[in-house]
């Protein structure tokens, strides 16, 4: 089973990122990635 995390932008809201899930524990809440709405590299949240 495969769990896809998706990365918004916590600026703007922007869904930027998905990524595959495969590990339980290892995965952070939070990454800082590049948005293109904002222009720059913001804190990104996992929303489902
Ligand atoms: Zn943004």
């Amino acid at each position: 089973m495969k769990n896809k995390i998706i990365w918004a932008c916590s600026d703007c809201g922007s869904r930027n990122y998905t990524t595959d899930n495969r590990e339980k524990s290892s995965e952070r809440l939070t990454i800082k990635k590049y948005c293109k709405s904002c222009n720059a590299h913001t804190v990104h949240q996992q929303t489902k």
